[in-house]
């Protein structure tokens, strides 16, 4: 008899299931050691890598294995695509309506010199931080995102990208830079990860993961233990005022907290990504350079500098070019190590959850048209 091992039995949505959890509660259900990892195996490959329903994949399952498997896997919440937008750049935009009806999305992201394609997936239904640069702020947060929802936008881009993709690479980096802060999610976010990354899945690199986060100071030290894909900080201000004035969560976790936070919880030998939109006039002055590179000393971090998409607050504009270019050069120059990167897919809504926002005025405005 094999040992009871204290796991679920309940049925979770099929996508749902880290592979050893599934393992072990095929083995609480009363299957051997390798069966148990056999069957999960089988069903996984079949469900993830051959883009099998739940129960064309389990047909691939012997039937002792399948017997036990089925009733751990509940039927799917599938995600329907509602809409698909291609970019002159060939970023592809893709809105997803939840099984509750609800609107998220996700943005496949060809490299510009076409070796790397990257998805950029939602980990929330709205969000709760409110930054002031952010379409998907001003919805609030709905709800969190489970497991399954978050590697279903994998899966289902991967199938659309693997069908018009040509010569270019298949899906291989993953960042969470879509709807919804993910540390707010946190449990959910590091599953969806380790999903992500399992052999049995889709194997992708932990090293090619980004986790984007406006700065949830008392989740760093879980993520750190529980993950080992790359923290991003949005940082975006030189100091608290505008940090403050931008993004919310700076009233409670000022930029001097936030610093201490992350070198406290930063395991020896990973660093950070920090991210600074640059906003005309507001964040892109040499003083604001200076402030920026003090608040780095000492943070093992790589700079992202990014030009600022015009959103949802009129105030907030695009930097020029110039400035941009003097930006970078005054923290080379200090010896930071600092790249710009340009958001794709300007002409179809480059910033975060702007195609969603876009895609819930135009119901609204349906909505009252149709009384
Ligand atoms: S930028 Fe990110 S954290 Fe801020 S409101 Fe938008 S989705 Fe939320």
């Amino acid at each position: 008899m094999p040992q009871p091992l204290n796991q679920p039995e309940t049925p979770l949505p099929a996508g749902a299931w880290r592979p050893d959890a599934l393992v072990a509660a095929l083995r609480h259900a009363g299957l051997r050691p390798m069966q148990a990892r056999d069957a999960a195996k089988v069903w996984m490959n079949a469900y993830y890598r051959e883009g099998l329903d739940r129960d064309a994949a389990l047909a691939r399952v012997p039937p002792v294995q399948a017997a036990q498997l089925a009733p751990l896997l509940a039927d799917d919440r599938p995600l329907l695509k509602v809409e698909e937008v291609v970019a002159l750049d060939h970023t592809r935009r893709l809105l997803w309506q939840t099984a509750d009806g609800l609107v998220i999305e996700s943005v496949i992201i060809p490299a510009d010199n076409g070796q790397r394609v990257t998805l950029c997936v939602s980990s929330q239904v709205g969000c709760g931080r409110r930054c002031a640069f952010c379409e998907t702020g001003r919805l609030g947060l709905v709800r969190n995102l489970g497991v399954d929802e978050i590697v279903g936008q994998f899966r289902l881009a991967n199938a659309i990208w693997n069908d018009v993709r040509d010569a270019l690479p298949a899906i291989s980096n993953v960042v969470f830079m879509g709807m919804g802060e993910p540390l707010d999610n946190l449990d959910n976010v590091v599953d969806a990860i380790a999903v992500l990354t399992h052999d049995w899945v889709y194997g992708l690199s932990a090293r090619k993961i980004s986790v984007s986060t406006v700065g949830v100071a008392k989740n760093f030290g879980a993520f750190f233990a529980r993950s080992s894909a790359n923290l991003a900080l949005s940082l975006n201000a030189p100091d608290d005022a505008r940090r403050s004035q931008l993004m919310p969560v700076n009233q409670r976790v000022p930029m001097a907290d936030l610093k201490s936070a992350l070198l406290a919880s930063l395991p020896r030998g990973r660093s950070v990504l920090v991210e600074y939109i640059l906003f005309a006039g507001l964040n892109d002055a040499p003083a604001d350079a200076e402030l920026l590179r003090a608040w780095l000393e000492g943070v093992p971090a790589r700079l992202n500098l990014i030009p600022a998409n015009p959103g949802p607050d009129a105030r907030l504009q695009s930097p020029t070019q110039e400035a941009v270019w003097a930006f970078q050069k005054q923290l080379l120059d200090a010896g930071v190590r600092v790249m710009v990167r340009y958001p794709h897919g300007r002409d179809v809504g480059g910033a975060c959850g702007q195609l969603a926002g876009a895609h819930r005025q135009k119901r609204g405005q349906r909505e009252e048209a149709n009384g």
